[in-house]
């Protein structure tokens, strides 16, 4: 089997949006008919992994064995590794990684899971992320968290999106949000956290000994992701778990994350490795003991992606991350992931398990 072709496209969320807001996906098609797919992180729509995969890597790739893919990768990152391995180069490989195991998968007649060694269980529950909490006020943070519980996730992560340039802005604002929500859904609920690096060591300290009163379950970014050792110095100070790696982006790097204290690690499949790298990620975690939970904000082809590697986790402690319950990209698919009762099914289908409808797709295309 040949690589014939590596396609790397923007997907319009709706195709009547103007401006589009857009996902970044790549379809990589073979000599005997099989293609797959796969999704880097959509950060400014994508543009700077699709252009790398368009420019640079898919020369390399075409003529190929798509079940070569791990040293493909690995010889195209190092290659490429002068344009800075932190993000968009990372991005782009974990997209064709993705989709050379999609391809892998329906070659064999396989869904990735059984490749990979089996799943701990086909139906995982999920935690509802909500971002956009530092903007809202008490009452609009509750009605929005009032909101997802409706899906019946099995915790609720609050995020505190900020502009990363000031520091500390509202502390007592954000703990009176942290204790409303821990008032709406009650003593026993699981709820998260995330503070999106929005403070200074001791700010964090502050809130964090806040959560830990309000029995938060974890505290996520404290501080400045490329503040290491200072990531590490409040996880190792607060009793609640502190996690961090959503915004790390090589094996060596989680490696320095978990050695400054971090505990608890997030790598995203879309943003680092794909399902090989994640993996890795997993093993690098389990030597040390770490919670890998993994950071996943794409619905589709991302979420797919995740919800194979974690169902195949030993020990998985937490919830898959589960962002946007909207049907953007949903219409590419004919079966895109949905939770019923509170809960994703793996498919049994062969690689990712997701159908595309090329119609549809070829409506919200954008090369
Ligand atoms: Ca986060």
């Amino acid at each position: 089997m040949k690589i014939t072709a590596v396609e790397a496209f923007q997907v319009a969320w709706n195709p009547n949006d103007r401006p589009q807001q857009r996902s970044a996906f790549v379809l990589v098609r073979t000599d005997d008919g099989i293609s797959g797919i796969g999704e880097a992180s959509p950060m400014q729509g994508g543009r700077a992994s699709l252009g790398m995969i368009r420019d640079d890597i898919a020369p390399m790739l075409i003529g190929q064995d798509p079940l070569d893919h791990a040293v493909l990768l690995e010889k195209a990152m190092h290659t490429l590794v002068k344009l800075g391995p932190e993000g968009a180069l990372t991005g782009a490989l974990a997209a064709l990684d993705i989709a050379l195991w999609d391809i892998k998968g329906k070659r064999t007649g396989l869904p990735i899971y059984k490749l990979i060694g089996g799943a701990w269980k086909t139906t995982i529950p999920f935690y509802a992320s909500i971002g956009g909490n530092g903007e809202r006020s008490v009452e609009q943070v509750c009605k929005v968290v009032e909101q997802r519980l409706k899906d019946q996730p099995a915790a609720v992560k609050i995020r505190f999106d900020n502009t990363r340039t000031s520091l500390d802005a509202n502390i007592s604002g954000d703990i009176a949000k942290a204790r409303a929500v821990r008032k709406l859904v009650g003593d026993g609920f699981p709820l998260a956290f995330d503070a999106n690096n929005g403070y200074s060591i001791g700010g964090a300290m502050r809130v964090g000994r806040a959560l830990e009163e309000l029995g938060y379950w974890w505290f996520e970014e404290p501080v400045q992701h490329y503040h290491v050792k200072a990531m590490g110095e409040v996880a190792q100070r607060l009793d609640i778990t502190v996690s961090a790696g959503e915004q790390t982006y090589t094996l060596p790097a989680l490696a320095d994350l978990i050695d400054a204290g971090v505990r608890m690690v997030q790598p995203d499949i879309v943003k680092m490795g794909g399902i090989t790298g994640l993996l890795r990620c997993a093993a690098l975690a389990h030597a040390h003991g770490v919670e890998l939970v993994p950071h996943q904000t794409q619905p589709t082809i991302g979420h797919a992606a995740n919800l194979h590697v974690v169902a195949s986790l030993l020990q998985g402690t937490k919830p898959a991350e589960w962002n946007d319950p909207s049907t953007r990209t949903h219409a590419v698919f004919e079966n895109p992931p949905v939770p019923v009762n509170g809960l994703f099914k793996l498919s049994d289908e062969p690689g990712l398990g997701l159908r595309l409808n090329e119609v549809e797709l070829k409506k919200r295309r954008i090369d």
